[in-house]
């Protein structure tokens, strides 16, 4: 595992748990409002953190914490994840999975090896505005198969999506819906262009209107 980051306590990252969470470095999609660069452009990998003594905090935090956050980059990507996974479960602790669901083999062999406690997706945008949101050629049909596997994972979950406009507005919410099915657990939350971003040219980007704003909360999933 290549680690770039331990947020050693979080109340809001895992609903419910007291929580850390470790950032791992490396993504396969170039999201223009991605927040965590230095966790994507291999050109700003900072030394990863030692695995190691990433344990020895978990061993330290068995009792206080419950659950860890495993996120990204992109995390599917680590071909020992599943051991890592498996170390963090044995110390007792809830995991939960932040994914961009392009993995869905690795998905499926977590799900089932019980791995996951808790799986958080990003979806995008619509099918239709997926590699524009996500900055790279999608597999779509990966897409697909990773919420399937996560519906029927028989965990919690969440999908979200963080709307910015130009990559997704209400008819992408819309679609979004048909493709999750009803009834999901989904959020959207209002991009932020504030602070580093992948795209710096995105910094000027017009936000949403107020009334464009209310079309996509309007939006019943
Ligand atoms: S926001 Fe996009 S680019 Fe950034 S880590 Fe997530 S999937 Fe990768």
């Amino acid at each position: 595992m290549l680690l770039g980051g331990l947020l050693k306590f979080t109340l809001i990252d895992y609903p419910g748990r007291l929580a850390a969470v470790l950032f791992t470095q490396g993504c396969n999609f170039r999201c223009p409002f991605c927040h965590n660069p230095e966790l994507v452009l291999p050109d700003l990998f900072h030394a990863p953190l030692g695995v190691e003594e990433v344990f020895v905090f978990l061993e330290k935090r068995r009792g206080q914490l419950q659950g860890i956050v495993v996120t990204g980059g992109e995390p599917t990507l680590h071909p020992d994840l599943p051991e890592f996974l498996a170390r963090i479960k044995a110390l007792g602790y809830l995991v939960k999975l932040d994914t961009n669901g392009s993995r869905p083999d690795v998905v499926r062999k977590l799900a089932e090896a019980r791995l996951v406690d808790y799986w958080a997706m990003d979806i995008k945008s619509s099918l239709a505005n997926y590699c524009k949101a996500s900055g790279v050629e999608v597999d779509l049909e990966a897409i697909k198969t990773s919420i399937a596997v996560i519906k029927a994972a028989g965990v919690e979950y969440e999908f979200r999506t963080t709307a910015l406009k130009g990559l997704v507005d209400d008819r992408d919410i819309v679609d979004i819906g048909s493709l999750l099915g009803s009834s999901q657990p989904y959020h959207v939350r209002r991009g932020n262009l504030q602070g580093k971003i992948l795209d710096s040219g995105l910094a000027d980007r017009p936000d949403y209107s107020v009334e464009e704003w209310a079309r996509i909360q309007a939006v019943k999933i």
